[in-house]
């Protein structure tokens, strides 16, 4: 900053349009605040123009594909033809809408584009092309979100090798698609294509897929995904591309895998790094995130941090809530961030946990009582078509509270809800088994799985 430039008052910057940065800049303007939010590409961030949004709409017509394949069983028959032109124009229209929504969101905010960095604890500079502004802030929120990791023999040319920000914007369906990384992104666009009509070899360095999961929930998609024809290969490394192929090592050796398109989905990092946040003393933890405590401050009092730069999973829904708390935090509110996060992964069957698991219970030393409700024993799911999956329910022995629920199965991700709120408020078991589920619905295999754990009649 040139000596005697003006900085413009604000009293509080939100760097980073995402769902964490646009939350929190409503938030506070919604509190009476006077509110800027430096945004360098899209409002909406990753997860409305190339995350849960766009990826969603894919994973949505891929399931609608199977679902209209396999009615012949149930009556209907439909000849269904992929336009994936079109498919991608629609995708694109509903993310239009979405970010369209955030502008009205952020109504009482200014929305000022650029790319920002500190240039002390109370300043940033914003660079447009050109153009550099200055603010001078009393409260900073940092929501720059993340960026995907790479691999040095694999690197992303957004052409051959892909990230998933490239895989959502292919032209047409590859015919030999290689994943690598078999966490929840890899996984569900690979199952996504598959049933898209793609060729799918899912390459995974673990021992399984979505290992972030229980294992009873991963290993029913990992079935499910062999049963679609995707080729899962878990202890297996990607090397490079030679030619048609892709060259991988695993168990039993270096191998081919044919791949027109590789998709490398091998985990992402906060992105901090323009930031000049070392010149500021901001502290980060050992993988590279920003240090926050529980109210979202970081050790710099007046600069608070949230969603993918800081630690905990990397979700657009644990962004937006930890929004709510700095600005209610800036605003003089008691806030702090301690919920449950639900974790979620659309892959065919859904999946999605919330809690503690068995295992994880049990390390605690907690004695558990565990039950487990199979879809196939759902009228719903059956009505649906959709019996793959099971619900676990994890529930302490001694004090009677819901510790965990992990769900496998159909609309798992809207089934998560009621979990959600039992482990947040600490339901006791016996309050959810007499509570009265609707029938026949998906819900009632939460209610199943309850009773199951305290060795209660079926209905
Ligand atoms: P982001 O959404 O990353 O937003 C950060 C913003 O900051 C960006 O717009 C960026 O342009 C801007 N920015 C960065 N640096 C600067 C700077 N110096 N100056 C100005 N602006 C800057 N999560 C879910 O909950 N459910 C899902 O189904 C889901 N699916 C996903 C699918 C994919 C393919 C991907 C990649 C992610 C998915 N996610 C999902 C994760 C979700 O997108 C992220 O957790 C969420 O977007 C994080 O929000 P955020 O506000 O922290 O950051």
């Amino acid at each position: 900053m040139v000596v005697g430039e003006m900085a413009e008052p604000v009293q509080v910057l939100v760097v980073g349009g995402g769902p964490g940065g646009y939350t929190a800049a409503a938030r506070a303007a919604e509190l009476g605040k006077d509110v800027v939010l430096i945004e360098r590409q899209r409002l909406g961030g990753v997860c409305l123009n190339v995350g849960c949004i766009p990826s969603k709409v894919l994973t949505t017509a891929a399931h609608d594909i199977t679902r209209a394949a396999s009615g012949a069983e149930r009556g209907l028959h439909a000849d269904i033809k992929l336009d994936f032109g079109a498919l991608q124009a629609w995708k694109a229209s509903v993310v239009d809408r979405l970010v369209g929504g955030v502008g009205q969101v952020l109504s009482k905010v200014r929305v000022v584009e650029g790319t920002a960095y500190f240039l002390d604890a109370n300043r940033v500079s914003v660079e447009n092309d050109d153009q550099v502004s200055h603010f001078r802030f009393e409260h900073a929120i940092i929501a720059t979100g993340s960026e995907p990791l790479q691999l040095p023999d694999l690197p992303v040319d957004q052409k051959r090798i892909v990230d998933s920000t490239g895989a959502l914007a292919f032209d047409e369906v590859p015919e030999n698609l290689a994943v690598v990384g078999g966490g929840y992104i890899g996984t569900e666009l690979g199952m996504a294509y598959a049933k898209l009509g793609a060729r799918v070899t899912l390459v995974e360095a673990t021992e399984g897929i979505l290992t972030g999961f229980d294992a009873d929930l991963a290993k029913t998609v990992a079935d499910h995904a062999k049963a679609i024809g995707i080729d899962v290969r878990t202890s297996t490394f990607a090397k490079v591309l030679d030619g048609d192929d892709l060259v991988v090592m695993g168990p039993e050796g270096e191998g081919r895998v044919p791949a027109d398109k590789v998709l490398v989905a091998v985990g992402r990092r906060p992105l901090v790094g323009e930031l000049q946040l070392e010149d500021l003393g901001i502290k980060l933890t050992a993988s590279g995130h920003i240090a926050v405590d529980e109210q979202c401050r970081t050790n710099v009092a007046n600069i608070f941090a949230i969603g993918d730069v800081i630690e905990g999973p990397a979700l657009a829904h644990k962004a937006s809530a930890e929004g709510r708390v700095a600005a209610e935090v800036i605003c003089g509110l008691p806030s702090a961030f301690d919920s449950v996060v639900p974790l979620i992964a659309f892959t065919d069957p859904e999946v999605a946990a919330v809690g503690l698991t068995e295992a994880e219970a049990k390390a605690e030393g907690r004695t558990v009582l565990v039950g487990r409700n199979k879809f196939s024993t759902s009228g719903r799911a059956i009505i649906l078509g959709e019996e793959t999956g099971l619900v676990k329910v994890v529930i302490d022995a001694e004090t009677d509270v819901v510790l965990g629920f992990h769900i496998a199965g159909p609309n798992a991700s809207d089934l998560i809800g009621e979990a959600t709120v039992a482990v947040e408020t600490a339901c006791r078991a016996e309050d959810l088994a007499a509570t009265v589920h609707p029938h026949p619905t998906l819900v009632e295999s939460l209610h199943e799985a309850v009773l199951a754990a305290l060795r209660r009649a079926k209905r």
